[in-house]
């Protein structure tokens, strides 16, 4: 692996760019920091132990410490006894009881998927290999709550306070992406079949029949029902085009539609002048292979300003620097299959840490937080209807608070009808949650632009 050690210097920097992202209003937070006994306005203990000097992909186990009733691990943490932050009236400076910096710089980073060699048949850093799970805090943003100490440190000491990031130009206090991935539009008949026994009803699998038996558009041929159940929530979608359908030798299938029928150009149109956003959805395996990705970002005009991978496809060590290469503004694959929540504990967008060159890549990774198959899937959680917003509400609920960003990917074949687990009444019912909690819709694109602007 092409990584030297990582400098105090480079980490202090590294977070204090995310926070004064997280915090716009904030003043500068790397010239407010210093060692203990060094007099600085906030005071920070260096914890790190030579780990960002080696390779291994796990530090020493977190503390729990209780902050503002959140029960939160502290990496970096070899002393819990000492309290987590104590407030200097007279000097009106704090000193911090843990070392933030580091605990965040190893989350925010990735530095345990870049250092592990586990991957699963996918060549993707599995969920069971991360300190999420391992440590049970997969659906916490703990580099936020990490941040949030800071902050209260920065507000003792200036006596102003701050608050969280807002968004859009109403100001909400999160934003919510939704997404979609066009993987298939010419399949549903068997399963609009299976649901119309289901339901005892002939006249519907008659009708089915000779719809198919005319060559009518299949049930997921559906990007404009897609388009217009995002728009009942007056969201715009972000719709992620697979533009290979050859399917990867030895490996999974890619798009079952072909991008060159002449019916895709108005098909598009159609979308934007709804205010969708247009976006690539890289194929199987050009998360390793730069001019793959790149000749399917050509073919889209205009210029795709982001990307998300099928299968959510990522390499550590390779996919940063070609995502980088390729000139896109923003990626959205970075969530666990496996689990919805925060794979960088992190619910806002960030610069992904570059460990070639140790400083952070020029392209926003806008975390994804949940995809619709990770909800009920053989592999992954197997949640009856009934118990998907109950499960979700906690995270949605830091995220909230956090000022954060929450993406969903939900793919148009969910929305056939037919899906009563993972279908359409489900997205409806999360959106309208959202919406229900204050939280405003934008593009991918939007969000990169308005974490770009300031
Ligand atoms: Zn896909």
């Amino acid at each position: 692996m092409a990584a030297g050690p990582v400098p105090a210097a480079a980490r202090r920097a590294y977070v204090a760019r995310h926070f004064a992202l997280a915090y716009p209003t904030a003043p500068p937070l790397a010239g407010l920091l210093g060692l203990p006994g060094s007099g600085a306005a906030v005071e920070v203990p260096d914890y790190s132990d030579g780990f960002f000097g080696q390779a291994r992909p796990y530090p020493p186990p977190p503390h729990w410490r209780s902050w503002q009733q959140q029960h939160l691990p502290f990496f970096f943490d070899p002393q819990p006894e000492t309290p987590l932050l104590v407030l200097n009236a007279d000097t009106k400076t704090v000193a911090l009881g843990v070392d933030v910096i580091s605990a965040a710089f190893y989350l925010l980073s990735g530095w345990q998927e870049y250092f592990s060699d586990a991957r699963d048949p996918h060549g993707r850093f599995p969920y069971a290999a991360s300190v999420q799970q391992q440590f049970g805090f997969a659906t916490v943003p703990v580099v936020n709550y990490y941040f949030e100490v800071l902050k209260t440190a920065l507000e003792h000491h200036s006596g102003q306070p701050l608050a969280p990031r807002r968004w859009g130009p109403a100001a909400a206090p999160f934003a919510a992406c939704l997404t979609h991935d066009i993987d298939n539009l010419h399949g549903g008949w068997g399963t609009a079949a299976r649901h119309a026994l289901r339901q005892r009803q002939p006249g519907r699998l008659l009708a089915l029949a000779a719809r198919k038996a005319l060559g009518r558009p299949a049930p997921w041929h559906n990007l404009a029902a897609v388009q217009a159940a995002t728009a009942r929530h007056g969201a715009p979608g972000t719709f992620f085009l697979l533009l290979n359908h050859r399917p990867t030798p030895g490996g999974p299938a890619n798009a079952d539609y072909d991008f060159a029928h002449p019916a895709w150009p108005a098909r598009l149109a159609a979308l934007r002048r709804h205010g969708a956003e247009i976006a690539l959805h890289g194929s199987y395996g050009t998360a390793r292979h730069a001019p793959a990705l790149a000749a399917e970002a050509a073919r889209l005009h205009p210029a795709p300003t982001g990307q998300r991978f099928h299968y959510l496809g990522w390499e550590p060590r390779a996919t940063p620097a070609i995502v980088e290469a390729t000139g896109f503004a923003y990626d959205a694959t970075l969530g666990f299959a496996e689990h919805f929540g925060f794979r960088h504990s992190y619910c806002l967008p960030f610069f992904p840490w570059n460990f070639a060159q140790a400083q952070a890549h020029s392209f926003l990774e806008i975390p994804l937080n949940l995809m619709d198959a990770t909800l009920h899937h053989p592999r992954y959680l197997q949640l009856a209807a009934a118990e998907i917003l109950p499960a979700l509400t906690p995270m949605l609920a830091h995220i909230a608070h956090c000022g954060g960003v929450f993406t969903l990917l939900w793919h148009n074949e969910n929305f056939d009808p037919a899906n009563e687990v993972n279908g359409p009444r489900q997205f409806h019912e999360i959106a309208a949650l959202l919406q229900k909690m204050g939280g405003a819709f934008f593009t991918c694109d939007d969000i990169a632009r308005q974490l770009n602007s300031h």
